[in-house]
């Protein structure tokens, strides 16, 4: 998504329509999950909803053919409705969390749902953010401006670092969290368990985070698909937050078939909260199967 700034214009703009569009409040959620040995929490902070008007989903498919998708899945047709979440690994001694939300100053319950998960904001030793926007780097800021994980480094790969720099109204959230930051390259293993993986084509410098505990991993996909129905359905189709369609089209294919074929745990950040699942094949597209994160360990259907 957009940043920060662009999120507010857009959600100005569509006050007119009739169905809600912008960003909106979530009750504070964590929910705890296992990938290996590690400990995860995935974590609520709002969701981002926007009309069904061909700017943002299937731009080149249309309102329609987006509509006949989404009455196949049983959703509303006239407004997509996403989910903004983000993660929390306990990675050793170092508390990592994946995506910081929209952010305290938009009303988000990313602070909350970590009380609930019995975390506070400086415990947190690392931020690793996917890319740059607003629904994910917004919550490096508390409600007064101020780092809200004053003690985490921020890791983000160099590429949207420069992106984020170039970007209107963002330069005091890059003047606030300029000491915490730390830049990577994709490919980098940026905590013990966890490598940062460029999947191309949402933002300069988009990654994916692959986490690894033995034999069980999980891909933290970032934004490579925003809708559980449309991006999965019709992975070919445009998506206006793409900040390059053709390439982020290509990479999320390429990466929706890896997973399907993999059968490798997802999450989703923007899939309907906790966002956890895998990726399954479906006709020339694919499906989400959310995962049933209360199943207890003994009933588990498939072995870490
Ligand atoms: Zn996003």
């Amino acid at each position: 998504m957009k940043t920060v700034i662009s999120v507010l214009a857009a959600s100005a703009l569509v006050f007119a329509l009739p169905a809600f569009a912008g960003p909106a409040p979530a009750q504070p959620a964590a929910t705890a999950f296992h990938v290996g040995k590690l400990s995860l929490v995935s974590l609520s902070d709002a969701t981002f909803s926007t009309p069904n008007d061909g700017k943002i989903f299937g731009g080149d498919a249309g309102p329609a053919a987006v509509a006949d998708v989404l009455k196949a899945a049983h959703a509303p047709t006239d407004t997509i409705t996403l989910s903004v979440d983000a993660l929390l690994v306990r990675d050793g001694a170092r508390l990592v969390l994946i995506d910081t939300g929209f952010g305290a100053k938009m009303g988000g319950a990313l602070t909350a749902s970590l009380k609930l998960a019995g975390v506070t904001p400086d415990q947190i030793t690392d931020v690793l953010v996917t890319h740059a926007h607003g629904d994910h780097i917004g919550g490096l800021l508390d409600a007064s401006g101020q780092p809200a994980f004053p003690k985490a480094k921020v890791r983000l790969s160099s590429a949207d670092w420069t992106y984020l720099q170039g970007q209107d109204g963002m330069a005091d959230m890059v003047k606030a969290i300029a000491p915490q930051v730390a830049t990577f390259e994709p490919g980098a293993q940026v905590t013990p368990s966890i490598t940062a993986i460029a999947i191309k084509g949402h933002t300069p410098g988009h990654v994916g985070y692959q986490i690894v505990s033995g034999k069980d991993r999980l891909l933290d996909i970032g934004d490579t698909a925003h809708s559980s129905i449309i991006s999965l359905a019709k992975p070919d189709w445009t998506m206006g937050f793409d900040s390059d369609a053709a390439v982020a089209k290509a990479s999320r294919r390429e990466t929706l078939t890896e997973l399907a074929k993999d059968h490798e745990r997802v999450f989703a950040p923007h899939f309907p909260y906790p966002g956890v699942g895998t990726v399954v094949a479906s006709g020339d597209g694919f499906a989400w199967q959310p995962a049933d994160l209360t199943a207890k360990p003994g009933k588990k259907k498939h072995k870490p």
